[in-house]
């Protein structure tokens, strides 16, 4: 809101804006165009009514990754190619033209790559009008009734607004009558067919709570930035078709509340739709002249249309607009058709011109810049400044982006795949706009007159007119019947007819009577300007009274707003904790996971370990086990062993014995054959059988031996005694030998081999025994025992005695010794002592039952 200070006060600070706390973010629609005729691929695409993805079209994609892949961009809402003209302005702009009846500022721009359809949202052609035909529209429609006669505002050359006083105002509006160039009234003039039909009637809108107690009037100007100079398109000059004088530039200029404004900038006042609109369309056949002769781009101009509506309020009597510059508010729209936002590269521009692309893009660039630091301002809180004068765009409208206004813009794409690149810029600036908070205007304040002035003064104007008309009729309804009341309460007048030329009286006394109305008539005035005046002062008070609860309801409004705020930061708070919380939950979740995991991992180790532990007590035990076992046996083993070895010692110590024995008889026998030769046949004489007689122990049989049984002397030739019953034990081996007597033993049962059934039945053994002696004869033995019954059934045999038949020869000295063991060696034998010496050692004992004979248990060892 662009407040108007008193004209003659010194330059003072901006009036102290009312403290408003609420921002609103900057408006970002987006707007997607259909793909032209030739255009094949798009790489545009709605996904929903706030949300655009693009995608890099397929030429693209191969020469870079990552960053070509697909991205999406939200706005405030999107429109997608089916969107009507309609559609898009009650969305965008008809809220800012309420704004602007309410003394609102607003500022409204469409941006985009050339092409994308920004002059036709702005513009729009016949049939399809765009944004500000609409918006123009919207506005004389609403304030239709209530606008002020022509030259009633007046703008001074200071971005302000005066009020002319009527007979100035009537002057102006004689003034432009005369003049013929100036297009006659909207009533009688010809529409151009250029821009009819921009809007058709049935589509027409209005806004609500217009304040009909005010006074209107719209004031347009229109003017292009090209190459960073401003150029007024309004601007009345005298054409020359010779020589046509180049459009001088503008400049830029802060008036008393440091809104920028173009200075000495042409403002139309305009009174209808047609009327502003064909302003614009002036402007617009202006510029496009321009270009041609200057050869510049209209792409590369930013054109700015601004609708200014100034309204004051009417007068106490409803009738006239109040003569006092401080009520008169301005609000402005402008209406901004941004430069294409290409980049240097594809205007394919050189020399002048590639200047010029270079500052419509340093204007944009600014633009952009701006917009970051604002952003980087707010939300970081943050002081940087923003560099609004590095281009006539931003600086014209920084009072916008500083909080005097909504602030909108509808972002322009064109979904052909030849626009990607610069699309993805257009999109990524567009999407951080979105970013930038922008004060909200406050509602301006009450004047301070009662409302329905106007109705009122409309009602009293008809009254009027209809009592003018039925002059003299009869009176009816309240109004009139006060009337006749104040009429009759005057004292009637005397009669005035005068009677002649000296009438004295009449005159005077007429004279007399009209005087008293008249005094009635003033105190009547009088009371009733008193009344008026009370009225008035009450009613003053009232409105005092209601200005002040409506400023606590404002303050009330902003405390509340702050709550809100505070609220919502409450939220966002909340929001991010929930997601941290989310967030945290997810570690803890994936946390207690891995604690499974590992739990699980230790309890089967532990298993494992368990499982491992018995196996080795298991097989400690076992080890034990063995260990016992292996004693038991090596005991086992040991003491057999031992017994073993004592049996073997006592075995070798009976054969040690039988051998001296056998030793100790040859000698004897060699002893006796030494005496022999000195007493002649004489046979030789066994020594006395005491002295052969075997030791006691000559058992090695584990069988029990009977102790210590009598040895009976035998004799050479033994006879069968008594009882006595022998085995007679002759080998089938043996050689009959006539030389040598044989024994013969009575009652003898004879074998070849003994066995029990024989041994059983006798008491006595003899052995029958042949052997080579050293000399080479055969001698005979007759190894003789005793039979046993063992303790296990068996039978045991203990041999007693040994008797020797030897064969003598004088020349068997000299004879070879005949082996009868097969001795190829020729070494002398020890066999036949051994034979006789292992056999009388031996106890051959017979097992009970058993077939065998005692040779099979034969217990002695082999040498
Ligand atoms: P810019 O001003 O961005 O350079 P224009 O508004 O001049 O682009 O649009 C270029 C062409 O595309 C025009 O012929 C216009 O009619 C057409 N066009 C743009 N937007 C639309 C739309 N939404 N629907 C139909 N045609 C469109
Ligand atoms: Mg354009």
């Amino acid at each position: 809101m662009i407040r108007q200070a008193k004209g003659k006060t010194p330059r003072r600070p901006p009036p102290k804006k009312p403290s408003n706390n609420q921002k609103d973010p900057v408006g970002v629609y987006c707007r997607v165009r259909p793909l032209g005729a030739d255009d094949e691929e798009c790489c545009i695409e709605v996904i929903s009514n706030t949300t655009i993805q693009l995608h890099a079209p397929d030429g693209l994609k191969a020469n870079r990754n990552g960053e070509y892949k697909e991205t999406q961009y939200s706005f405030k809402k999107v429109f997608g190619i089916k969107t009507s003209q309609r559609e898009l302005f009650e969305d965008v702009a008809k809220p800012l033209v309420e704004d602007l009846i309410h003394c609102k500022n607003g500022l409204l721009f469409t941006y985009g790559v050339t092409g994308s359809g920004k002059t036709h949202t702005m513009t729009g052609s016949p049939g399809q009008g765009g944004l500000l035909p609409r918006s123009l529209d919207m506005i004389f429609n609403s304030i239709g009734p209530y606008q002020a006669k022509r030259y009633v505002f007046k703008p001074d050359d200071k971005n302000g607004m005066e009020v002319q006083n009527q007979v100035d105002a009537l002057l102006d509006r004689q003034k432009r009558d005369s003049q013929t160039t100036v297009p006659k009234t909207p009533t009688t003039r010809r529409i151009d067919p250029e821009f009819a039909d921009m809007i058709s009637p049935e589509e027409a809108c209005k806004a609500d709570g217009v304040d009909e107690d005010s006074s209107y009037s719209v004031f347009v100007s229109y003017i292009e930035i090209y190459n960073n100079y401003i150029y007024d398109l309004l601007e009345e000059t005298p054409f020359d078709p010779i020589k046509p004088k180049p459009p001088q530039s503008k400049i830029l200029r802060e008036d008393q509340n440091h809104n920028m404004y173009v200075a000495g900038c042409t403002e139309v006042e305009v009174k209808s739709t047609e009327e502003a609109f064909e302003v614009f369309w002036r402007g617009q056949k202006k510029r496009r002249i321009a270009n041609t002769q200057l050869n510049r781009e209209s792409s590369r101009s930013h054109s700015v249309f601004i609708v200014k509506l100034a309204q004051a309020p009417l007068d106490a009597d409803g009738d006239n607009v109040l003569q006092d510059k401080n009520q008169v508010n301005v609000s402005q729209l402008c209406l901004v058709d941004l430069a294409g936002s290409e980049r240097t590269s594809r205007t394919r521009a050189e020399g002048s011109r590639l200047r010029e692309a270079g500052n419509i893009n340093q204007s944009l660039m600014t633009l952009r810049t701006c917009i970051e630091v604002l952003r980087e301002n707010q939300m970081c809180g943050t002081n940087k400044m923003v560099p609004y004068r590095d281009s006539k765009v931003t600086h014209l409208f920084k009072n916008y982006f500083d909080g005097e206004g909504k602030v909108r813009m509808v972002v322009c794409v064109n979904p052909k795949a030849d626009d990607y690149e610069e699309t993805l810029l257009v999109m990524r600036f567009a999407e951080m706009t979105q970013e930038v908070e922008v004060a909200r205007p406050v509602d301006r304040p009450i004047c301070g007159f009662a409302a329905g002035r106007r109705q009122r003064n409309q009602a009293f104007k008809e009254e009027l007119t209809r009592r003018l008309e039925e002059r003299g009729g009869p009176v009816d309804g309240e109004f009139p019947t006060v009337l006749n009341q104040l009429l009759q309460s005057f004292p009637p007048l005397p009669p005035c007819e005068i009677s002649g030329p000296n009438d004295d009286v009449t005159l005077p006394r007429l004279i007399e009577a009209l005087e008293k109305r008249h005094k009635i008539r003033q105190m009547m005035i009088e009371e009733y300007n008193k009344t008026a005046n009370m009225l008035k002062s009450v009613l003053q008070e009232q409105d005092s009274n209601i200005l002040s609860k409506e400023n606590f309801i404002q303050e009330q409004r902003g405390k509340l707003g702050e709550k809100d705020k505070m609220i919502q930061n409450q939220k966002n708070e909340i929001d991010r904790l929930e997601k941290k919380s989310k967030m945290l939950e997810y570690k803890i979740d994936i946390l207690q996971k891995t604690t499974n995991i590992y739990e699980e991992d230790k309890r089967s180790l532990q298993q494992e370990l368990e499982s491992r532990e018995q196996r080795l007590q298991r097989e400690l035990s076992e080890k034990r086990r063995m260990e016992s076992r292996m004693q038991g046996m090596v005991t086992d083993a040991k003491l057999k062993w031992e017994k073993e070895c004592e049996r073997r010692v006592n075995a070798k110590q009976l054969e040690m014995q039988n051998k001296l024995w056998v030793k100790d008889e040859k000698l004897k026998q060699l002893k006796a054959i030494v005496t022999e030769g000195k007493t002649e046949n004489r046979q030789p004489q066994r020594p006395s059988r005491e002295k052969d007689k075997v030791p006691p122990k000559r058992s090695a049989s584990p069988s029990p031996v009977p102790t210590g049984p009598p040895v009976r002397p035998l004799h050479r030739r033994s006879h069968s005694a008594g009882g006595e019953r022998w085995v007679d034990h002759k080998p089938t081996s043996n050689v009959d030998l006539d030389t040598v007597l044989q024994p013969n033993i009575p009652n003898a049962i004879k074998v070849n081999a003994p066995n029990e059934k024989a041994l059983s039945k006798c008491d006595k053994y003899v052995l029958t025994h042949q052997e080579v002696a050293s000399d080479g004869e055969i001698q005979t033995k007759l190894i003789k025992g005793e039979v046993f019954k063992t303790r296990g059934g068996g039978q045991s045999v203990q041999f007693t005695d040994i008797e020797t038949l030897k064969q003598e020869n004088p020349v068997a000295a000299s004879r070879k010794r005949r082996s009868s063991e097969t001795d190829p060696d020729g070494e002398p034998m020890e066999g036949d002592w051994t034979d006789v010496e292992t056999r009388c050692s031996v106890a051959v004992e017979m097992r009970a039952g058993s077939n065998l004979g005692p040779g099979y248990q034969h217990h002695g060892y082999p040498k």
